[in-house]
């Protein structure tokens, strides 16, 4: 067992860190104050990252993406957790796997123009009545006569769908049936609701849609009739893993290393705080728990990039990473104390940012009844090796 980073490897971390550190930390204020950047300024990263070959790493080289495998693109999506999730989507991108699975002419109008950046996608799923109960949706996709289709319905909080050129809308199309269709803005009867303004995640809009009798074209299905729903929902797991798991064990460090550089500087009773038991406690638990989430990180990209079924272990992950995140910026606060709560310093915005993983992409207690139902019924094989 080889737990160490080849040279390739520790060369695509270090570009990956330097370009947030130069190109998006600076940014992050002004973000967080005005809850929007100019579009010059966005268009200016997004183009950027494109030159350097950052944007959409997750996707094959043969449309134009990286070709990372599932561990190299987790090594990036730690780095991406040490920025603000606005600025990732504009750098990086959101290419979503669901849209692997287009084929024909879905190719070259949906799938290669996001992979380069040229149309931005966001994921439609959630409505008002149906959240943790995906397949409960109301949204209906009705054929006609010629093969079209007509969606009516609505989702919300729909993240990014400001940016978005076209969402991945999941739709009822028989009584216990689900399919996905591309969605393009724009569309007639397709209308965007307010912006729904979260807790955090400042300059990411989340949006509410509206779906009058739109007018669906055939080849906006993606993947067969009542399979497309099941097909994205395979290929958000690693979404999953990478975006909350990797993402929230990034932001964890940076949030830790702050914490120990304050606990180092920061003195009262002429002691450093980072000699009181008390503060060594919640920094050592906090180091403890981020180690653990990462290597739970590592270990279920590995083994997608073995092949093998890693649904379990991603939702270990999402459960764990998430909520070691909660901890340690909660500590942060703590250590930090005034200034912890104090928006002179981003401490309390880590803390704001943070609480949503616990909730999207599957909230823990979901992600804990999957793991209990599928314990229950493999045992050992998912707690003890060899089995
Ligand atoms: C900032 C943000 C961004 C988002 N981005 C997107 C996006 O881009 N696309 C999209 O489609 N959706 C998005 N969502 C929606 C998100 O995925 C849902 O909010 C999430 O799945 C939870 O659904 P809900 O909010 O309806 O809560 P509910 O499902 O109503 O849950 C409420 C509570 O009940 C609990 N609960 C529900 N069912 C069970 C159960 N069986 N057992 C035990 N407890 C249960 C939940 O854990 C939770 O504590 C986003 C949400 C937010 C807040």
């Amino acid at each position: 067992m080889d737990f160490s980073l080849n040279d390739e490897q520790k060369m695509m971390i270090d570009t990956v860190r330097r370009f947030i550190a130069d190109e998006l930390k600076p940014l992050e204020d002004e973000l967080e104050l005005n809850g929007s950047l100019p579009q010059a300024k966005a268009l200016a990263v997004h183009n950027k990252a494109k030159e350097l070959g950052l944007y959409g790493m997750n996707m094959p080289p043969e449309l134009g993406g990286g070709g990372l495998s599932n561990l190299d693109r987790i090594l990036c999506e730690e780095q991406f957790g040490h920025t603000t999730d606005y600025l990732i989507r504009r750098a990086f991108g959101n290419v979503y796997e669901p849209l692997l699975h287009c084929k024909g002419a879905q190719v070259n109008r949906w799938l290669k123009p996001a992979v380069a950046g040229m149309r931005t996608c966001a994921i439609a799923i959630t409505e008002p009545g149906a959240g943790s109960d995906a397949a409960g949706i109301k949204t209906r996709a009705t054929q006609q006569a010629d093969g079209s289709w007509r969606l009516n319905g609505g989702k919300h909080f729909i993240s990014d769908g400001e940016w978005s050129d076209f969402f991945l809308v999941s739709a009822k199309t028989g009584d216990k049936e689900i399919s996905m269709f591309m969605v393009d803005k724009g569309l007639p009867g397709f209308t965007v609701g307010k912006d729904q303004i979260m807790m955090g995640l400042r300059g990411t809009p989340h949006l509410e849609l509206f779906f009058d009798n739109v007018p669906l074209e055939a080849v906006t299905l993606l993947g067969e009739q009542g399979q497309g729903f099941k097909l994205a929902m395979g290929a958000l797991n690693v979404v999953r893993l990478a975006q909350v798991g990797a993402r929230a064990v990034g932001k964890a460090s940076r949030v830790l290393a702050l914490m120990v550089d304050f606990a180092n500087q920061r003195q009262q009773f002429n002691t450093k705080i980072g000699d009181f038991q008390m503060i060594q406690q919640q920094i050592a638990d906090s180091v403890i728990e981020v180690n653990a989430a990462r290597w739970m990180v590592y270990q279920a990209a590995w083994m997608l990039d073995q092949g093998l079924d890693a649904r379990e272990q991603i939702a270990m992950v999402k459960v764990h990473a998430a909520e070691t995140l909660g901890r340690v910026v909660d500590r942060a606060v703590q250590v930090f104390g005034g200034m912890g709560f104090c928006k002179e310093l981003p401490i309390e915005r880590y803390y704001r940012d943070a609480r949503i993983y616990r909730i999207f992409d599957g909230t823990s207690e979901i992600h804990r009844g999957v793991i209990a139902k599928s314990t229950l019924k493999k045992g050992a094989a998912l707690f003890d090796i060899n089995c």
